[in-house]
């Protein structure tokens, strides 16, 4: 039985990276239609997130959009580059309010070529918008600044959706979008029907969440507009393969997705450094293949009576019969 799932990947997975050590990279720079190309490679990709502005200024709309149509590939969401060195010291939250206005440029040119390609949504990742120090912010002001930002782009964009990504820190020590409540908490103060949550089920497992409740919780206030996938060990967003480490929670995720009729795009955020990446990519869509089989598997009514009694031993070998085969 074929796969019914799409699945999408940030470009940047397609990239190669630079660390603090390796400040000469883990390889070759490459240009984004030629990661276009490698993610057209990739077994059953259908959408892609593409970073704006485009590191070559000479590169035009037309030919990524026939770099994409050669490829089978169409957008689903653009992430402006407003965590770049000059946003060091935040985007929303910069205490220069000319950087605010330049950030809130950006966005909005972002926000026309969401336009341009049809795409779902304006990626928000205030990667720089937080703070490093003790002392170093006025937290009331910073918060505020966050939420400002966000609602001032919304509400001149009221025909796109603008999703934020939280995170726990880096590059900021803290950030200020930092996990699904303090995110929630923004978006209802907001109060704009267009902005919701991208979760990032890395964020989420290394921010100490359960991104399975998380998710659950984005999605009883009506706010979860996309998500993505990888993995890491917990204390850091180390962006592996999904599936390589946390299996299970990962099958908790999906099954919690599924439980609520919720359907988009699984997405991969990965950044595989050493790995091949279009190998790296397919590791990871055949074993969301596999969790989307095992949720055919999965007795849900059987889950549910578990849980209702919080049942942890049936819970587990229900899951694992359906993930593993075995319990
Ligand atoms: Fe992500
Ligand atoms: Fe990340």
């Amino acid at each position: 039985m074929g796969s019914k799932q799409r699945f999408g990947a940030g470009i940047w997975h397609f990239a190669t990276y630079v660390d603090r050590y390796a400040t000469d990279g883990y390889g070759p720079p490459r240009g984004l239609l030629e990661m276009i190309d490698l993610a057209g490679q990739v077994e059953d990709l259908s959408v892609v997130d593409i970073n704006y502005p485009f590191a070559d200024p000479d590169l035009s709309l037309d030919a990524v959009e026939a770099a994409l149509d050669k490829n089978g590939l169409s957008v689903i969401g653009i992430t402006p580059e407003i965590y770049t060195r000059r946003f060091a010291k935040g985007a929303f939250t910069n205490p220069d309010p000319g950087v605010r206005r330049l950030a809130n440029e950006m966005i909005n040119d972002a926000a026309n070529v969401v336009r341009r390609f049809g795409a779902k949504y304006v990626k928000l990742w205030p990667g720089q918008d937080g703070w490093d120090y003790p002392f170093q912010v006025d937290h009331k002001e910073l918060w505020q600044a966050s939420i400002d930002g966000v609602a001032e782009l919304a509400s001149e964009n009221s025909d796109l959706q603008f999703v934020i990504e939280y995170k726990p820190r880096e590059p900021r020590v803290h950030m200020s979008y930092d996990s699904v409540a303090r995110t929630l908490l923004a978006i209802e103060k907001i109060g704009l029907p267009n902005v919701g949550i991208l979760l990032d089920f890395g964020h989420s497992l290394y921010g100490g969440e359960s991104p399975a409740d998380a998710a659950q919780l984005a999605i009883d206030y009506g706010r979860l507009f996309g998500m993505d996938v990888n993995d890491n060990f917990r204390s850091w967003d180390d962006d592996l393969i999904a599936g390589s480490v946390h299996p299970i929670e990962l099958f908790e995720f999906f099954y919690t997705l599924r439980k609520n009729g919720w359907e988009g795009v699984w997405q991969l955020d990965q950044f595989p450094f050493r790995e091949d990446a279009v190998a790296a990519a397919n590791s990871a869509i055949r074993f969301l293949k596999s969790i989307e089989r095992a949720l055919d598997k999965l007795d849900f009514e059987a889950m549910q009576a578990a849980q209702d009694s919080h049942d942890a031993v049936t819970a587990l070998t229900l899951a694992r019969e359906a993930l593993f085969g075995s319990a």
